[in-house]
């Protein structure tokens, strides 16, 4: 049963409602791409599905537009899958199921998937509609980029005829986003050895922080408790001694860490020594975090005497140097860019093997040289210490263009159609568009969407009036991109 029949645009509604009931969480969009192969035959349009399910849509311009310059529109088919504990959803064969909540659409007990079927539904909608003036169209339909933007990954580019691209992934309405930073994930890998001990076993516990997505919330300057861990080890040798046996903190290397714990092993005589350390540590903490991290904690669990392998001398005092020295935080703000973050590290996970110490972390620039010199440092961390150093995740900037024809064009048609002017960013996080910009030269791209809210929770929404506006904005877009 329909639910957003009669909601306009109609056939925006009725394509994002189709996409609904297909399920196509990140590795499982087969049924998608195959209802795209499937519309662009029932259209008669010109189609190609590659290996990794990603889909390209050609549309020849309208007439007047025939010779106009092709313009990509981007996508990515896939979504998050998050329910409610309460949720039977299954995610592998349900369809969602929508509902209204006065300007809101959601989905009973799960996400929304409007990041990014909304662009979906954009795209089909106009592919289908002979009254909408475009010019040559490359609709680009991508697999799993939510889970590391895999389809964008593999994508030849070469197929494309566009130069200009409008990516429909963005969640605030009004906002352009022009530019985003590359990113990569960097593991420092200390091999390490252990001597039995006797003492008593205690647990540090730094927590309370209010943590976040190291795209997004690194430049509010929450502090991450594997960082504050690194100067809490360091700084109580001076005091008492201890012998560690596991640093553990963090979970995703993209979160600020919010909890961290080491469990150190000492002698009776200095078991107050270390409670007393902790107590004025967390009154320092409190005075230096005051207004952003409020409630952080630091706290020592005693257990009883018992005998454990620590790290041996020479690993302890390399574990707690990579702690005290890896990078973490904004390391630059972007000088052209008023408030905008060029270049920053992210400490995100800390753990501690039988054999190993991993330092985990996420490094972001707006520029490949940032990334660069921040991957230096740690590489350099990695060798000194005799640690191994691994890269993974590596995706690309998007360098925000001084003159961008469609950006500009794109600001015009917005004032005219809204009366005001809108909001020109470049975001912290990585894009698809990241990808598109290293791999097709000259690209000149900017990316919208309308209003979302909690995106990858259960709680999504979309707002109708937002996506009806951003459908006018993007209908008048096509017919002056002559
Ligand atoms: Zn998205």
């Amino acid at each position: 049963m329909s639910v957003l029949s009669g909601i306009s645009p109609e056939r925006v509604f009725y394509y994002f409602e189709k996409i609904a009931s297909l399920p196509h969480g990140s590795g499982n969009t087969s049924a998608v791409a195959d209802y795209l192969t499937a519309f662009a035959k029932e259209h008669s349009l010109a189609c190609q599905k590659d290996s990794y399910g990603n889909v390209v849509i050609f549309a020849d311009g309208t007439p007047g537009y025939e010779s106009s310059s092709p313009l990509i529109l981007q996508g990515h088919m896939d979504m998050v899958c998050v329910k409610e504990d309460s949720s039977t959803h299954d995610f592998l064969k349900d369809g969602l199921r929508l509902a209204l909540d006065g300007d809101d659409l959601y989905a009973e007990g799960t996400t929304l998937g409007a990041d990014d079927g909304i662009a979906v539904a954009f795209m089909l909608a106009i592919l289908e509609d002979d009254t909408i003036p475009h010019p040559p169209l490359d609709c680009v339909f991508t697999s799993d980029e939510e889970i590391g933007m895999l389809g964008a990954e593999q994508f030849d580019p070469s197929i494309l005829r566009g130069k200009t691209m409008i990516n429909l992934d963005s969640e605030v309405e009004g906002v352009l986003t022009c530019g985003c930073a590359g990113g990569g994930r960097a593991d420092v890998i200390l091999p390490i050895q252990r001597a039995a001990v006797r003492g008593i076993p205690l647990v540090v516990k730094i927590e309370g922080l209010l943590g976040g997505h190291s795209g997004v919330m690194i430049q509010s300057g929450r502090a991450s408790a594997n960082k504050l861990m690194g100067r809490f080890l360091y700084e109580l040798q001076d005091v008492a001694s201890y012998s560690l046996e596991a640093i553990s903190g963090g979970e995703k290397d993209n979160a600020i860490a919010v909890m961290c714990r080491a469990h150190l092993i000492a002698d009776p005589e200095e078991v107050s020594l270390i409670e007393s350390f902790a107590a004025d540590f967390q009154a320092a903490l409190r005075m230096e975090l005051a207004g952003i991290d409020d409630n952080v904690l630091v706290s020592v669990a005693k257990g009883e005497e018992k005998r454990v392998q620590v790290l041996d001398l020479a690993s302890q005092d390399k574990a707690v140097f990579l702690l005290l020295h890896a990078p973490h935080g904004v390391r630059r703000m972007h000088g052209l860019l008023p408030d905008t973050t060029e270049t920053s590290s992210n400490l995100g996970i800390v753990r501690t093997t039988a054999g190993e110490f991993v330092i985990s972390e996420l490094v972001r620039s707006m520029f490949s040289s940032g990334k660069k010199a921040l991957i230096a440092e740690l590489r350099s961390l990695a060798e000194f210490t005799g640690a191994r150093f691994q890269r993974s995740e590596d995706y690309p900037e998007w360098v925000y263009r001084k003159d961008s024809p469609l950006r500009s064009t794109m600001v015009r048609v917005y004032e005219d159609l809204f009366g005001k002017t809108p909001v020109l960013e470049v975001t912290h996080g990585g894009l698809e568009c990241g990808i598109f910009y290293s791999r097709i030269e000259g690209i000149d791209i900017v990316s919208i969407g309308p209003d979302l809210k909690d995106i990858h929770t259960a709680s999504e929404k979309m707002s109708i009036s937002s996506a009806a506006r951003t459908w006018d904005y993007l209908i008048r877009l096509l017919a002056e991109l002559k």
